[in-house]
């Protein structure tokens, strides 16, 4: 599971002879340990002209203790630097974005942040503003592949009313917690927003992770348990020993259940409304793959995909949104779907189609989640360092590696931390959303 070749260009022999020869030199990502400050080192802040979010902007970088400078200077080092380009509504405009950020932008530090902030075009009314807030996206996802040294780049689209519900996004994104985030475009609808604590947003929560018996499952239930959440962990019978082991670790407990059984929703739902008189998250990561190209895919391979990544999960939420089920207010929903469902890979037709349906489900429930005063969002995972993709062959691992802006994989923590910020009850304005963590991989748009 080890990036051998990360490792020899962290020694400075290493990093010299990928230089020389034109190799990629991946930085080591800054990763959120409890304790640690949201971001490291002053974040200098800008605006166009008459932008509607500087206010909000200025609450959070207050309330996490940022050192914040609205002034540039030339021998500076920024952790951050953030724009609000809500005022822009003309292409002409547009030139203030370039106006703030050439100069600076060679001066962002290590593992630094770029927060551009704009309005949703689609909730534009006049064409000229609709065009300028759509051009953002082509320049933050730019920035995203010039920035070096780990840092990113993000483009949060908030929706007037939005100010009041941005803390919690504005938040990861600045964090480390964000370390393998890039080029993204969340999209941040208005909502009331609770005040929880920081390091525990989700004490007294009641959390249930599927395929938590190890991978990305095991890091999920980790990291919502260090959120303070109780977390059930769900999988399949053949896995109870792992399960247990890691539902012990974190102080949560166990549910072992085969998430296709024909009663499974109405086992998960008698499960939380018994035990627990409810529940506020679900994630639903269990997954398989059966890869075979198109001509050689069998109905077996074909099916078990489709019943374990896509049609249990649509049965599960199905059954958590219907009246009277044990899902509390605020819930949240949150599916696994991956950078092959947005483009596609050799051999994966059956993975891909389900993956991409799990996109479709947060599309078509996001409506209905928000009228019970739930939200239902996704990540894409892109190249993560597990057991699955230590199987993958030499040469499509390194490709897969090396194919993005960061030069290296991800890591499960990463794709939990932002399981975790979807799941946060500050989260309330993100609803529908599916953002890559992927390090902006070349794969897909
Ligand atoms: P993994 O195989 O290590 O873990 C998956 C878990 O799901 C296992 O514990 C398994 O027992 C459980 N599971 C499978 N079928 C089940 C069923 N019918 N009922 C209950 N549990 C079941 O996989 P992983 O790499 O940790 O991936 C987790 C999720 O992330 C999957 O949805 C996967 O498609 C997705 N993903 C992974 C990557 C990656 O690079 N590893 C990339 C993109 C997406």
């Amino acid at each position: 599971m080890s990036d051998r070749y990360q490792q020899f260009t962290s020694t400075g022999f290493g990093r010299t002879i990928a230089k020389r020869i034109g190799l990629p030199t991946p930085t080591p990502l800054r990763r959120y340990r409890p304790g640690d400050p949201v971001v490291d080192g002053p974040v200098l802040t800008g605006a166009a002209a008459g932008s509607r979010l500087g206010e909000a902007i200025a609450g959070t970088l207050e309330a996490v203790g940022a050192e914040v400078r609205t002034e540039a200077a030339a021998d500076a080092r920024y952790a951050a630097l953030v724009f609000d380009a809500t005022g822009i509504t003309s292409s002409a405009q547009l030139a203030q974005l370039r106006a703030f950020f050439s100069p600076v932008i060679r001066q962002v530090g290590t593992c630094g942040r770029v927060i551009v902030l704009g309005t949703p075009p689609e909730e534009t009314t006049e064409a000229g503003e609709r065009v300028a807030q759509r051009a953002l996206e082509g320049f933050v996802r730019t920035v995203g592949k010039e920035l070096k040294r780990g840092a990113t780049a993000q483009l949060v689209y908030a929706s007037e009313g939005a100010e009041r519900s941005l803390d919690s996004t504005l938040s990861f994104l600045l964090s480390a917690k964000s370390a393998f985030v890039s080029a993204q475009v969340v999209r941040v609808g208005r909502a009331d927003a609770p005040q929880v604590d920081r390091e525990k947003p989700l004490r007294d929560k009641v959390a249930l992770v599927t395929g938590a018996s190890r991978g990305i499952g095991e890091s999920i239930a980790e990291t919502l348990a260090r959120d303070g959440a109780h977390v059930v962990c769900l999988d399949i019978p053949a896995q109870g020993a792992d399960l247990a082991e890691v539902a012990n670790r974190i102080g949560g407990s166990t549910l072992q259940l085969d998430i296709t059984a024909e009663d499974a929703p109405q086992r998960i739902a008698e499960h939380f409304a018994e035990r627990h008189g409810g529940l506020d998250v679900v994630v639903h990561n269990a997954g398989i793959t059966r890869d075979k190209t198109l001509g050689r895919m069998d109905d077996a391979r074909w099916d078990s995909v489709i019943a374990v990544n896509l049609t249990a999960q649509e049965r599960i939420n199905e059954a958590l949104l219907a009246e009277g089920s044990p899902l509390n207010d605020g819930g949240r929903l949150i599916g696994v779907a991956s950078i092959s469902g947005i483009a596609g890979n050799v051999g994966q037709a059956n993975y891909a189609a389900s993956k991409a349906g799990v996109i479709g489900l947060v599309q078509a429930l996001a409506p209905v989640a928000a009228r019970r005063g739930a939200t239902i969002n996704a990540v894409a995972p892109g190249f993560i360092e597990t057991k699955m993709t230590a199987a993958v062959p030499l040469f499509i691992r390194e490709a897969g590696r090396r194919m993005s802006s960061l030069s290296q994989g991800g890591l499960p923590v990463d794709v939990a931390e932002t399981i975790a910020w979807y799941a946060n009850p500050a989260s309330s304005g993100v609803n529908g959303n599916v953002v890559r963590v992927c390090g902006q991989s070349l794969l897909g748009a």
